[in-house]
């Protein structure tokens, strides 16, 4: 029987990566909708790709060119935020969650009311919403498939074993870019140099997250909330190569992994068929030549963003909340060449700091009001983030950036 998918953030690298999986396999699979932010002509590249029966642009601006690469074409278009709403809340067998950012919680729970199956990319749905967004999965009874490549392979590892016999998951991290840095050299990394992950190819927000190691925070926290456990039975051990994802530690010591290639079409491609298994199209993974396989603990002192989240976790989800936005927020700025790389954990350690002063760390109570704290702590941020502004002087002018993309 054919599958009917919607790709929310169908032009990023989870949503491009998706549409693959989706072309090596008409038959099993069709397309409803694919979503974008603003990229109009990517956006209608691949809806016709897929076949798309819609199109869903957020940002009206870029609907005339969205229609204008249509025209002549079966698919239906929209724009603006209430269209992707929407769109997002039409029934199909699974949404693949793959929109960037706290952008990504409402339309997912809107996926959830409706019902769907969802492959979850979008990690903000449980870092921003957590206990909220697993009540409302909960409530609504559908199935949770996690995409990320960590939680992928624990999803796996867990099949046949009672939680009850789960003495600790680990996931892997790369390490990122910045792996044997000392402190100092941070301070002068480059927008460029953070996003050249040395393994995989991802969108700008996760690779800064990754060279920071925030990434690896808010996976712990997407962890908990996936797999129901408490931050004491969650580790991270440093596995530059990346062909570990992560390991589940039973009761009686039997410590069990998932290995794979970096790619994440594998994962995806699980959450797709499950609950079956398609036929591995690419390359296996060649065991003979895996003769270097390193592990070690992370430096929380190089990288405090690991050590944020984790007393995060302790404080809870309004705190995790918290971070998230602030990360995010903070991640942007870098992006925009704004702040240094070490401003990052220092604006989330201050947003934390003043958010809690200001009594908001408490558990929100729906997805809304975790969406509601998410724009408070913004706002707290963007004051943090003012006096760590380069100034206009210390900034690439456009003419610079263009010339020389790297500054
Ligand atoms: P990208 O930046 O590559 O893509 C983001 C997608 O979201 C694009 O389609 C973009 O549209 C869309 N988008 C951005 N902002 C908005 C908005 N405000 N409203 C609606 N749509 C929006 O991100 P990734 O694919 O790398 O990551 C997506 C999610 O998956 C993230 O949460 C990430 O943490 C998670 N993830 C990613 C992995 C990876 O390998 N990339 C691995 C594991 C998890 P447009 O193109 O128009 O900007």
């Amino acid at each position: 029987m054919t599958k009917r998918i919607s790709i929310l953030g169908a032009t990023g690298s989870i949503g491009q990566s998706a549409v693959s999986v989706l072309e090596a396999d008409r038959e099993r699979f069709s397309v409803h909708a694919v979503t974008a932010d603003s990229n109009a002509l990517k956006l209608a590249e691949t809806a016709i790709r897929v076949n798309a029966a819609v199109a869903v642009i957020r940002d009206p601006v870029a609907l005339p060119l969205l229609k204008q690469a249509l025209a002549g074409t079966p698919v239906k278009v929209a724009a603006g935020d209430e269209a992707l709403a929407d769109i997002a809340g039409e029934q199909v067998d699974l949404t693949l969650s793959a929109i960037v950012g706290a952008a990504g919680v409402a339309p997912t729970a809107a996926a959830v009311r409706a019902g769907n199956s969802i492959a979850l990319a979008n990690k903000e749905c449980l870092t921003c919403a957590g206990s909220s967004f697993m009540k409302l999965v909960a409530r609504y009874g559908v199935n949770l498939l996690p995409v990320d490549s960590e939680h992928n392979a624990v999803f796996q590892l867990l099949q046949g074993h009672d939680m009850a016999d789960v003495a600790r998951i680990t996931l892997t991290a790369s390490g990122g870019p910045f792996l044997g840095w000392s402190k100092a050299r941070l301070s002068d990394v480059t927008r460029a140099q953070a996003l050249a992950h040395p393994v995989w190819s991802m969108g700008d927000k996760i690779s800064i997250d990754s060279a920071t190691l925030m990434n690896k925070g808010l996976e712990l926290i997407e962890a908990r909330y996936l797999f129901g456990l408490e931050p004491r039975h969650l580790d991270v051990v440093i596995h530059p190569q990346s062909v570990v994802h992560a390991f589940v530690t039973l009761r009686d010591g039997a410590v069990h992994a998932e290995l794979g290639a970096a790619d994440m079409r594998r994962p995806i491609a699980h959450c797709f068929y499950w609950p079956e298994r398609r036929t591995e199209p690419f390359e296996a993974l060649p065991l003979a030549s895996l003769t270097d396989l390193t592990f070690q603990k992370p430096d929380l002192d190089r990288f405090p963003a690991l050590q944020l989240a984790k007393d995060a976790m302790e404080k809870g989800q309004g705190a995790e909340t918290v971070l998230n936005a602030a990360n995010e927020l903070a991640v942007a700025y870098f992006l925009e060449n704004r702040i240094a790389f070490t401003d990052i954990p220092a604006i989330v350690r201050q947003t934390l700091a003043e958010s809690e002063r200001y009594g908001l760390l408490h558990e929100p109570g729906s997805v809304e009001a975790a969406l509601e704290l998410d724009r408070e702590a913004r706002v707290i941020a963007a004051r943090m983030l003012l006096p760590r502004q380069k100034s206009a002087s210390q900034k690439p002018t456009a003419q610079e950036r263009r010339s020389n993309p790297t500054v």
